[in-house]
């Protein structure tokens, strides 16, 4: 190990930074993030430094360098552009054994900076030693997006009940236990999501709770899994994936989606044939319940975004009445992804003001929509379910003004790597999808916007034609 990482309090102690350039003033921000107070030496600084002084967060010392500006620091940073001042530095601080580093000069540093993930209390940080920053960052970055925000909070919370958990456990391995429990289960989840008061209830219970594993209690997650591709999936949407005990998925989650669900979670597919939705709907809604009535973490996987033709509503009545706690996690819907992965943004300065989202389906299989609204000029009409119905569609937009030369385009299993795109007008959409066989799902997108998608078509699918 070329660096042994070790955690320095800086709180209320000097650092001195030679040197007053850009670099010079992030370190500053790092430093007085740490609580240090910072002492500048420097003929010139940035404005942003200018305005710390002005403020009092820093003292300016404006002079050239010189070794008595040493006096009293706990560390040193030099930043200046002059190598030998740098080397300077070094020298001196070296000799009074004050820790120094300069920047970009490893051979002249007694430390060095890593790359840091601040989840204050918890802090991660990431060194190659100098060797490469570049892959330094992206490790960082990395870890960034495995890493959820709140876990500052949740060790904060952990952090307040250390000494009530050590009261009542009295063996290592039992606070090890408990502590996992909460940290892998329900009471971290209630952080995650904001619930910090619930979650503090809920530690406190499983501490009076007599054995040492906290109560099993199911929760439910209901998650937009985007409309395909896994790359559109949120941060929290994967981590609530890895951590399900059983998911309940349909037919438009894709498989590679589904590829990322724990392992060892139970898979359930609740597709859907058109014709039997009222009585499956109401299963699926039971089996949610039930399967948190066993303790269990339920992921409820759904295309794209579960309040969004998702039926999300129905799915979670049954848990609010019985009082199960549940999240509802947002995804892409089809329209935002299909647009984007199509080169068609929905709304446009010249062609629309408005977009509208509709069902192209009623329960009763039926289209009844608000034609006269649907027909306004200025606006972009999105179709989800639209294929049954979409003679019907196109004759009553017609009927309702809308003229027949009107650019319309199908997306065809938006965002995935089978994208497919059709651009005709309401009076061959018909025709495209017989001579195509185009097939579900597929969003219907109709309005002047949808010119835009010879000029700004990008995205090149590996499988299909466009
Ligand atoms: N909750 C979903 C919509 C479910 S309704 C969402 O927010 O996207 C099902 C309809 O959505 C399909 O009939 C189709 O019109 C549309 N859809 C969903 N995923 C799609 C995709 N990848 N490509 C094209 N259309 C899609």
């Amino acid at each position: 190990m070329d660096y042994l990482p070790i955690f320095v309090d800086l709180k209320k102690r000097l650092v001195l930074v030679v040197g007053g350039g850009n670099v010079a003033a992030r370190k500053v921000g790092l430093l007085l993030r740490a609580g240090a107070k910072v002492r500048v030496v420097s003929p010139a600084i940035t404005a942003s430094l200018q305005s710390r002084c002005d403020v009092g967060q820093v003292e300016h010392i404006t002079a050239k360098y010189e070794a008595s500006h040493l006096s009293g620091a706990a560390l040193v940073i030099a930043a200046t552009d002059d190598m030998s001042v740098n080397r300077q530095v070094y020298e001196a601080a070296k000799q009074r054994g004050v820790p120094v580093n300069v920047a970009d000069a490893p051979e002249l540093c007694t430390f060095i900076l890593p790359s840091i993930i601040d989840r204050s209390p918890v802090v991660v940080a990431v060194s190659t030693g100098g060797a490469s920053p570049t892959l330094g960052r992206l490790l960082r970055a990395r870890l960034e997006t495995m890493i959820p925000h709140s876990y500052g909070r949740l060790a904060e919370l952990t952090r307040r009940f250390r000494q009530p958990v050590k009261k009542r456990f009295k063996t290592l391995s039992q606070r090890r236990h408990f502590w996992e429990g909460i940290i892998d289960g329900p009471v971290a989840e209630m952080v995650y999501s904001n619930r910090d008061a619930q979650a503090e209830e809920a530690l406190k219970r499983a501490i009076e709770a007599a054995n040492s594993a906290p109560p099993a209690k199911g929760e439910v997650y209901l998650v937009g899994a985007g409309p395909g591709d896994p790359d559109l999936l949120t941060f929290r949407a994967l981590r609530l994936m890895q951590v399900a005990d059983v998911v309940l998925y349909d037919r438009l989650v894709s498989p590679q989606i589904l590829d990322l669900v724990r392992r060892e979670a139970e898979q359930i597919y609740v597709g859907k044939k058109r014709a039997y939705h009222a009585v499956r709907q109401e299963e699926i809604n039971q089996l949610l319940v039930d399967l948190a009535k066993q303790g269990k973490r339920v992921l409820r996987l759904k295309g794209g975004d579960p309040f969004i033709f998702g039926r999300g509503g129905e799915e979670i009545a049954g848990l609010a009445d019985e009082g199960i706690p549940f999240q509802v996690v947002p995804g892409v819907t089809a329209a935002a992804g299909c647009s984007s992965y199509a080169g068609i943004p929905l709304t446009h300065r010249d062609y629309a003001q408005s977009v509208m989202f509709v069902t192209g389906q009623l329960k009763d299989g039926s289209v009844d929509l608000q034609w006269q609204a649907l027909a306004q000029p200025h606006q972009t009409v999105v179709v989800y379910m639209g294929l049954a119905g979409l003679d019907i569609i196109c004759k009553k937009l017609i009927q309702h003004g809308v003229s027949s030369d009107m650019p319309a385009a199908l997306v065809q299993q938006g965002t995935t790597v089978s994208q497919r795109v059709f651009i005709g007008t309401l009076n061959n959409l018909s025709q495209l999808i017989r001579e195509h066989e185009v097939r579900a799902p597929t969003l219907l997108i109709i309005g002047q916007v949808v010119q835009l998608h010879q000029r700004f078509s990008w995205y090149q699918p590996t499988a299909g034609c466009s």
